[in-house]
């Protein structure tokens, strides 16, 4: 699609047009586009056993029905670029729909899975090369309209390849220098792949906030913003960009002044990076001496160097899901103990709370996956075999990961690790990991590891609405809880949390939200039992009041975000805070509700 010269002109080559997404990782990136729907998705051919047949079949049909989504998507929201360019966009559109049709290409491809026992990537593959050599052999006079059959043949096949392959990124480790990445979508493992230090900025068209790959983003440092409608068909490579991931903006061509007045913001954000980093040694102390914990939430080992410089008192959840991504086989008990000590030992005694696989919803991995397509196999992943769910369909995995922490205790010995479990909904989920637990216990006492007499902490995720309304009951078989805001938000209110279309509903300031939280802290604190925060509320210093008035006092956040949060509690009176809590949580509507945490945030500015 993109090698087709005319489409230059058509996208406003040199003309400043400034394209809006969500706000997701801060941070201002001056930078050239990488545009990652050119390259060709690299696929090894792939031959078939005859029962792989129909999975095969499948597969196709997952990828073009996927395919197809995505391209209509795409024409829903071409509306924010200029009018030239959509009418020279929404027809070539329109084709690329028809060939994920009945069309020779997914026929063709079909046939080749049954009669050449193909793998679909590579049927496809070889399908739209005979139908490009067909379309070359043909003596025509209108040589550009017969390139542009040819291209639209290729690009719609990349498209099918991408989807089946589900790794667009591995062929990307070399991107240029500072560039900012733009994609129609980046999954979690995509993101994890990214060296922080080669890219200024990314920017897709699909995500919402606090999906898994916003969470990346933000750990890693790279400014974001995501849920950018138009903008894959706006830049090409190579475009100029400006990104500024806390506006919400990618402004491609951007003129001289766009271009001065984003410099001064990159060199502002670097000064307050500065300031910021002052308060390091400086205690998370309210006025009236309360001490509040912050903790760091960790998604990739490479975050520890960042982790440590901001001052973390600990990590509060380490997301395993690293270990599992980008391979095709599972890691095994050794690898785990080795990747849970380096962790461990970076944190020199401080406490590590290590969440058990949170495999499903949009954290789709390989290794996992067994024979089901790779990409959106359909049904509805966020309600399905998620989290502890899944581990105890298949415990053997629950106690390999026991296991591993459990010998990563034995070895500190200083009674610093603690283990999590994810989307909980029953007591008896709770029960049964349990049960597992102690049995991994007595089988590694029998091989002679020195356990600690008392294990190590099990606790679990409030992140549903039933283990939030569950809580005091739950209580009584946890050891702490941490609540999982992100979740609960999706779950309490319907709303995808990497969803772009649906983004303007994910609140997690909806009054509904806010009582589970405060529903779920008090049933902890009733029994004395440790609760924190660990969504990404626990990072927004402007909630930061609101949740001490609450009864939170230990938030785990990604690293950058602690010294602003700590910044912000350290402007704060508890009794103050007690009071606003009370008044929000009066409150039943979410616009009022933003309206009270910005003025009492505006008031704490002017008071300090
Ligand atoms: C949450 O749901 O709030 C949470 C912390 O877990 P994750 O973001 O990994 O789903
Ligand atoms: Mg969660």
């Amino acid at each position: 699609m993109k090698t087709d010269p005319s489409k230059g002109k058509s996208k406003g080559k040199g003309r400043e047009v400034a394209i809006p997404g969500i706000a997701v990782s801060p941070g201002v990136a001056i930078g050239l586009v990488f545009d990652t729907s050119d390259p060709p998705a690299e696929a090894p051919r792939r031959k078939i056993a005859p029962d792989a047949i129909e999975v095969e079949r499948q597969k196709l049909a997952a990828a073009t029905a996927f395919s197809r989504k995505q391209i209509s998507k795409l024409k829903t929201r071409i509306g924010v670029l200029p009018e030239e360019a959509q009418e020279e966009i929404a027809p070539l559109l329109d084709a690329h729909l028809m060939m994920l049709g009945n069309s020779r290409l997914i026929r063709g491809a079909r046939k080749r899975i049954e009669s050449e026992l193909l793998g679909a990537e590579t049927a496809v593959g070889d399908e739209a090369e005979g139908i490009i050599a067909a379309i070359q052999a043909i003596k025509d006079d209108d040589k550009a309209g017969l390139a542009r059959r040819a291209t639209e043949v290729r690009d719609i096949a990349r498209r099918l390849v991408r989807n089946l392959t589900a790794t667009p990124f591995r062929s990307l480790k070399d991107l240029p220098e500072g560039c900012i990445l733009v994609a129609e979508e980046l999954t979690p493992a995509d993101a994890a792949l990214l060296d922080p230090a080669r890219i200024a900025g990314v920017a897709t068209e699909e995500g919402g906030a606090d999906g898994h790959t916003a969470i990346m983003l933000r750990a890693l440092g790279i400014p974001a913003v995501l849920g950018a409608h138009g903008l894959t068909e706006a830049a090409e490579r190579g475009d100029p960009a400006v990104l500024d991931g806390a506006a919400g903006r990618v402004t491609l061509h951007p003129s001289a002044a766009t271009l001065a007045g984003a410099k001064d913001r990159l060199a502002a954000f670097a000064r307050e990076r500065t300031k910021l980093g002052k308060l390091r040694r400086l205690p998370a102390e309210t006025t009236d001496g309360e001490q509040v914990e912050l903790q760091a939430n960790l998604e990739i080992p490479q975050e520890l160097p960042l982790i440590a410089q901001a001052g973390a008192q600990g990590i509060g959840l380490l997301r395993t899901e690293f270990l599992f991504m980008n391979r095709e086989d599972l890691p095994d008990e050794d690898a785990q103990v080795e990747a849970y000590t380096q962790v461990v030992e970076a944190m020199e005694g401080l406490p590590v709370t290590i969440r058990v696989l949170d495999w499903g919803g949009e954290k789709d991995m390989e290794a996992l996956a067994e024979g089901v397509v790779p990409v959106h196999a359909g049904g509805n992943p966020a309600l399905g075999l998620r989290g502890l769910r899944m581990l105890l369909k298949r415990p053997e995995l629950l106690e390999v990961q026991f296991a591993a922490v459990l010998r990563v205790a034995a070895a500190g010995a200083d009674g610093n690790v603690r283990l999590l479990l994810p989307m909980v909904t029953i007591p008896e989920e709770v029960r049964q990991a349990r049960e597992i637990y102690e049995r991994v216990a007595r089988r590694l006492r029998r091989r002679g590891e020195r356990l600690p007499e008392k294990l190590p902490p099990l606790g679990v995720m409030i992140e549903t609405p039933g283990a939030a309304l569950a809580a005091d009951a739950i209580a009584l078989e946890a050891d702490f809880f941490a609540i999982g805001t992100n979740d609960l938000a999706m779950y309490t209110l319907a709303v995808d949390r990497a969803e772009a279309e649906v983004s303007h509903l994910y609140d997690p300031l909806h009054p509904a939200v806010l009582r589970l939280v405060q529903f779920a802290t008090e049933a902890a604190l009733r029994l004395r039992m440790p609760v924190s925060i660990c969504g990404e509320m626990a990072g927004n210093p402007l909630l930061t009041p609101l949740l001490l008035g609450l009864g939170v006092r230990t938030f785990s956040m990604n690293a950058s975000a602690i010294p602003r949060v700590k910044q912000a509690v350290r402007g704060l009176d508890i009794g103050d805070c007690a009071r606003f809590a009370r008044r929000v949580m009066e409150q039943s509507d979410p616009a009022r509700i933003r309206e009270l945490v910005a003025a009492f945030a505006d008031g704490v500015t002017e008071r300090a």
